[in-house]
């Protein structure tokens, strides 16, 4: 869960950069940072929080540059620590580089380990310190180096890497997390998702394809394979919660594919009677609106969410998670006072928040409340940069569906079936191992043991 942006070859390269973080600000909240480069000359800044609170105006002066890469960090792997906040900024053969990940690698540990008993020192506990330390120790050219180094890790990355001379951005063979190409004037772009190339009025022109390297240097391309292609395995989660409605992930329309999910879960849920269909906001308001045109009843905002209080998962501890989401959502009264409600949301995890929304949805008036979730239950971790870690905590690896209904307290609850929540993102092609624990890499020991071995 992490946001990642460059652009090669404009003049106002940081500004543009540290605009893009504000964008994809909901993927990560920890920390942020930019990485430019003037004249052959790296500089960058990092640090904890969001890109208002780690960035003045005087900061992004001192990073004025021709090139620059941001970064957004939400931790999946390493903890929050200011030495984890990306780019990370490291001197090697091939000069200074700067390096923004976005994913979980599979194989960290082993290559740490490896890495290690060669005599390599890491600065930070993150998995993607590994690949600027293969990078270093890899043959050839940079070029070469990067496709060696790349060769060697497992598990989903988006990249972007800046070097003194050109960009990089590449994709994990397996297409776990999204990466997008723009173009601004003679300048590249790219991003995690598209909402931040609209924000700089960019252009999108296509997705780095899984398993693609783009080398770009003075506005032209390169682009290299990095192996023979796998089944892609994008992320659905990506579609049904993580991305913004306004961007294209996939070459999918969020927004469009959400109300789709609404839609098909209104046809799963053709029996439940109700007065009106409410979405948990923002995440279930496009489903909300798919669910209310497909079933026709009417669409009603049950609940405010106050703007000024950050996603609840971001916030890391359990302690603060509790208290955010009374602060984050409030009931309105008026509109469900003696109502029947059906409560749309995309998932639930640890079914915490949806247990107090429902209590509070009650306490304001609600007769009934009836639950539908866009996505099938969770049951299994994601090894591969969703926050969902450990099993033992997601709700449904623990109960039946009847269990899970009476710890929220609501009237009914149903989840849309697999097969609708695939059609609706566009078929084929994703990973959807959190809803199957159909992993589509082996080794997701892999990544507990890193973490398990790196406070
Ligand atoms: P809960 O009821 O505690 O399981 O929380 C469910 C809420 O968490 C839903 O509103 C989801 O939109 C949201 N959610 C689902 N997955 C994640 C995640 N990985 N990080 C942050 N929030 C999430």
């Amino acid at each position: 869960m992490c946001g990642i942006f460059g652009i090669e070859n404009h003049p106002d390269a940081a500004h543009l950069t540290y605009l893009s973080l504000f964008a994809l600000q909901h993927r990560g909240q920890e920390s942020a940072g930019i990485a430019s480069v003037l004249n052959g000359q790296m500089n960058s800044h990092t640090g904890m929080g969001i890109a208002a609170e780690v960035f003045s105006e005087k900061r992004i002066e001192k990073l004025s540059g021709t090139s620059a890469i941001g970064h957004v960090r939400y931790s999946t792997t390493g903890s929050s620590h200011i030495k984890n906040a990306q780019p990370l900024v490291s001197k090697t053969r091939h000069g200074v580089l700067a390096l923004g990940h976005n994913g979980n690698l599979t194989n960290a540990s082993e290559i740490r380990k490896n890495l290690e008993a060669r005599g390599a020192i890491f600065h930070s506990s993150t998995d993607s310190e590994s690949i600027l330390h293969l990078l270093a120790h890899s043959s050839g050219d940079f070029d070469e180096a990067l496709l060696e180094a790349l060769k060697k890790v497992e598990g989903a990355y988006s990249l972007v890497i800046l070097t003194r001379d050109q960009m990089i951005a590449c994709r994990d063979p397996y297409g776990f997390r999204p990466l997008v190409l723009g173009k601004l004037g003679d300048s590249y772009v790219v991003s995690s998702e598209t909402t931040a190339l609209s924000l700089i009025k960019a252009s999108y022109i296509r997705e780095i394809e899984p398993g693609e390297i783009l080398f770009i240097r003075q506005g032209k391309l390169k682009s290299v394979k990095i192996s023979p292609r796998p089944n892609f395995s994008r992320c659905v989660f990506e579609l049904v919660y993580f991305s913004r409605p306004d961007s294209v992930v996939f070459g999918k329309s969020v927004q469009a594919v959400r109300q789709e999910l609404g839609r098909f879960l209104a046809l799963e849920m053709k029996e439940v009677k109700a007065d009106l269909v409410m979405p948990v906001p923002d995440s279930g308001v496009p489903a909300a609106l798919g669910f209310s045109r497909e079933s026709k009843i009417p669409f009603e905002v049950g609940l405010v969410r106050s703007h000024y209080i950050s996603r609840t998962f971001i916030r890391p501890s359990q302690a603060l998670r509790e208290v955010a989401v009374d602060l984050k959502l409030s009931p309105v009264s008026e509109a469900l006072k003696g109502k029947k409600v059906i409560l749309i949301d995309d998932s639930i995890v640890r079914g915490t928040t949806s247990r107090k929304i429902a209590r509070s949805l009650r306490e304001a008036g609600a007769r009934e409340i009836h639950m539908g979730i866009t996505s099938p239950p969770i049951v299994s971790a994601c090894y591969y940069g969703i926050d969902t870690p450990k099993s033992e905590a997601l709700i449904a690896n623990q109960r039946e569906l009847d269990e899970i209904r009476d710890f929220i307290g609501v009237d009914s609850l149903h989840y849309l079936s697999l097969e609708a929540m695939l059609k609706a993102a566009g078929g084929t092609g994703f990973c959807d191992a959190c809803f199957t624990k159909k992993y589509p890499i082996k080794t997701p020991d892999e990544v507990l043991n890193f973490q398990k071995a790196v406070p």
